[in-house]
């Protein structure tokens, strides 16, 4: 082999992307550890707490079952499909052909990275929201799209403002992200917001995909799914997600349910790219699924008692943020005008805690810092008892 080392050079869909956000929190927060502190992780949203026991029993049979040693069918099991399809009937009153409008994802992060290479073609527009889940834009820049991005602010109540958004944009558009509750703000959509939603995506003839993962995790009222708005169903796609609800992130399930068109393409893409998920995960995904009432309200009890003494603690600590009505987490001003990258390295330094800073969820982040309540209660008072005392002047 020659010295060329251009073989090696990356895609330029690779040199496009930014940076992985939490990449650059992890090595700030290893040269934490290294320094020999003990560090406090509200970073990544990552559940500490443990996947449910009666789901843990029904993988340790499942395992046991031959049929599922074998390539599972990629739209999903049929009894995984009927837990969800019971799941969406129970919880949003929604009726879905198990066969041709729901699939099964390896987690909904996987099945959010492929739904624009079915759809987008080169230069077509993908509308991101920003801040944002990093994996909207960088999907769209892997399919060849160009994100454009709508900003999410304080003054909007975090929903993006689509008066502001050009027509000609919108008319190049071929997919809209949205994600409520959202990541990273806390914020929860309003009817009127998906109602306009479905308006735009009709006139402008875009895919919506809504991005469900944090639907059980509300400590007031329920949130709807998009896919309940008069005429969403013509145009929209929604993910979900096992892995906050019932703490399971290391097993990789989740499903797209929605318009049968659009849940048909992203089934080409993955039946050209993975085979499925694995057939024990999908059974254990059932008994979750069909469990969600009781083992959802813990999830909640346990999330929705840290997020009020966190979001209480900041208050008093004279930090700018409203108490989250759903989602794990702490979307919030230090006591002090500053660049979030500045925060998060003083947080880090001064107080021993990681935490992600606003703006690499996108520019309109700048200024804030966001909180991931995934420790315990008693980690949780020390972290902001150490908060406290950090001299912002
Ligand atoms: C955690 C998260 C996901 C990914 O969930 P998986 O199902 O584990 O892939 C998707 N969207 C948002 C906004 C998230 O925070």
């Amino acid at each position: 082999m020659p010295d060329d080392i251009k073989i090696f050079e990356p895609a330029c869909r690779l040199t496009k992307l930014p940076p992985y956000l939490f990449v650059e929190v992890d090595r700030m927060k290893k040269e934490a550890i290294a320094r020999g502190e003990d560090i406090i992780n509200l970073g990544v949203g990552d559940p500490d707490t443990p996947t449910p026991g009666i789901v843990i029993d029904v993988m340790k049979k499942a395992l046991e079952d031959t049929e599922n040693h074998q390539y599972p069918f990629g739209e999903g099991k049929e009894n995984f499909r009927k837990s969800i399809k019971k799941f969406m009937k129970e919880r949003f009153s929604l009726s879905f052909d198990s066969e041709k409008q729901i699939h099964t994802l390896i987690g909904s992060k996987e099945g959010i990275a492929h739904l624009p290479l079915a759809f987008v073609n080169k230069s077509d527009i993908v509308l991101v929201p920003e801040p944002a889940y990093p994996v909207y834009n960088s999907a769209s820049i892997f399919a060849g799209g160009r994100p454009y991005f709508m900003p999410l602010t304080e003054d909007n109540g975090f929903l993006p403002d689509y008066d502001s958004i050009p027509a000609s944009v919108l008319d190049g558009a071929k997919i809209m992200f949205i994600n409520y509750p959202n990541n990273p703000t806390g914020a929860s959509a309003t009817e009127e917001f998906y109602e306009k939603t479905v308006h735009i995506a009709k006139k402008h003839s875009i895919i919506v995909a809504s991005d469900a993962a944090y639907s059980e995790l509300y400590y007031s009222e329920k949130p709807p799914s998009f896919l309940q708005f008069k005429g969403a169903m013509d145009v929209g796609i929604e993910f979900h997600s096992l892995s906050k609800t019932f703490s399971m992130t290391g097993w990789r399930v989740g499903w797209a349910c929605g318009n049968e068109h659009i849940v048909e393409g992203l089934a080409s893409v993955k039946n050209n790219t993975d085979s499925g998920v694995f057939g024990a995960v999908q059974d254990a995904a059932a008994v979750a699924l069909d469990n969600y009432a009781e083992l959802a309200e813990e999830t909640r009890r346990v999330y929705g008692s840290r997020v009020k003494i966190m979001s209480e603690a900041l208050k008093e600590a004279s930090w700018r943020l409203d108490e989250p009505l759903a989602t794990f987490y702490i979307w919030a001003k230090p006591p002090v005008d500053i660049n979030s990258g500045e925060a998060v390295k003083k947080i880090i330094s001064e107080a021993g805690i990681v935490c992600t800073p606003g703006s690499g969820f996108g520019p309109s982040g700048e200024g804030f810092v966001r909180f991931a309540a995934t420790r315990n209660e008693e980690r949780i008072r020390d972290a902001v008892e150490r908060l406290k005392k950090i001299d912002w002047q």
